[in-house]
């Protein structure tokens, strides 16, 4: 099979390799239909986050069909429409009881190669995916391959960065970073109720979209500080969404927030320190949220209920190119030029 593989830093690859197999009686493999780059390869990309195996296959948001499954896969039957969350998890264990389906002791992350051991992604045409049956969601055509393709990572992300923040309507809100992930968060926070949703980015077509879904821009280099402060007769936001995931952002949502108020932090975040001391957290009482979004269970809530909400969340979908157009789509994305936002692919 064809597949978009990780090489080195800034590099990687449209490639032939080999086809996944079968290596335990509860994998499935499948047949991807949709898949696309997000903001976290980008880390990889980058070398933010270092380790991965040269070779490794790149992506962890994809959707497709069950082509085969191991001998303990119970519920999946080849042919159905099966949409996955970036990571795979076991449906029984504490964690996935509990709904924090990204911290399932079993849990693998797609596109994590390292020293031999972990999961290939999902850009490529096959993937294999463990625990199947409980990783995967069974969808109809009630819910379109984009729609469910975001609900397997940023539709998701973007409703729990949200339902951490505690969204009350009357309350004033900021999310920081209008990527997929920031978009989904405006999205959430609307659906939530909040009425006032500002949405913080320096890209004017993602300032745009924000607005779209029902948010209110500001550029970032036009003092949002000064802008928050002036709304809110200098108190500060009630919640501040953190969809970038660098020390800027988090400082930035250190000065927005006020004293009581909740950071709720998606971004994946690599500097080995905070973007503020504990002694600042001390003085503005702050409660600070971050963690991967346990989008696994997120589908099972957002899926049957993606007709009802304010927007369309596939509006953010901006390019749809072939799989074999990876390499290009990695370097469009990572320039958010050409009014980039979310590039799917399609083997
Ligand atoms: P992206 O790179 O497309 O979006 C980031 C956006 O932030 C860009 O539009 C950029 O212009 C903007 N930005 C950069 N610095 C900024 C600043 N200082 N202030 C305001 N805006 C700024 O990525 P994405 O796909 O939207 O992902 C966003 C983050 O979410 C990434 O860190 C990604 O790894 C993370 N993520 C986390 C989870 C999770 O489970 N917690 C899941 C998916 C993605
Ligand atoms: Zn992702």
């Amino acid at each position: 099979m064809y597949g978009i593989t990780f090489r080195d830093l800034k590099k990687v690859a449209y490639e032939q390799i080999a086809d996944p197999k079968i290596l335990a009686p509860t994998d499935a493999i499948v047949k991807v239909h949709l898949t696309a780059v997000c903001g976290s390869d980008l880390h990889v990309f980058h070398g933010r986050e270092c380790g991965l195996d040269c070779g490794t296959v790149m992506g962890h948001e994809f959707v497709g069909e069950v082509l085969e499954v191991g001998k303990e896969v119970n519920k999946l039957k080849k042919g159905m429409k099966v949409a996955s969350p970036f990571t795979t998890s076991c449906g029984v264990c504490y964690f996935c009881t509990s709904g924090l389906t990204a911290r399932c002791v079993h849990s693998q992350l797609y596109g994590w190669v390292q020293n031999g051991k972990g999961l290939h992604g999902g850009q490529a045409e096959y993937v294999r995916v463990p625990m199947a049956d409980a990783s995967l969601y069974v969808y109809d055509d009630s819910v379109s391959d984009r729609q469910a393709l975001l609900a397997g990572d940023v539709l998701s992300t973007g409703f729990f960065c949200a339902e951490m923040a505690n969204i009350r309507p009357e309350r004033v809100y900021v999310v920081i970073g209008c990527g997929p992930v920031g978009l989904m968060a405006v999205l959430g926070a609307k659906h939530f109720g909040a009425e006032q949703v500002y949405a913080i980015d320096q890209v004017p077509e993602r300032l745009e979209m924000a607005q779209k879904l029902g948010g209110i821009p500001l550029a970032l280099d036009q003092n949002p500080w000064a802008k928050i402060q002036e709304i809110t007769k200098g108190i500060g936001a009630d919640g501040v969404l953190e969809a970038v995931g660098s020390k800027r952002a988090g400082q930035l949502a250190f000065e927005l927030v006020r004293p009581g108020g909740i950071i709720s932090t998606v971004g994946v975040h690599t500097s080995p320190n905070f973007a503020f001391s504990p002694a600042q957290a001390y003085d503005k009482n702050l409660t600070y949220r971050i963690g991967r979004c346990p989008a696994r269970h997120y589908m099972e809530r957002l899926m049957p209920k993606m007709q009802e909400l304010p927007f369309d969340p596939s509006v953010i979908v901006s390019h749809e190119m072939s799989l074999s157009k990876g390499v290009e789509a990695y370097d469009l994305f990572d320039a958010k030029q050409d009014g980039v936002l979310k590039v799917v692919l399609r083997p």
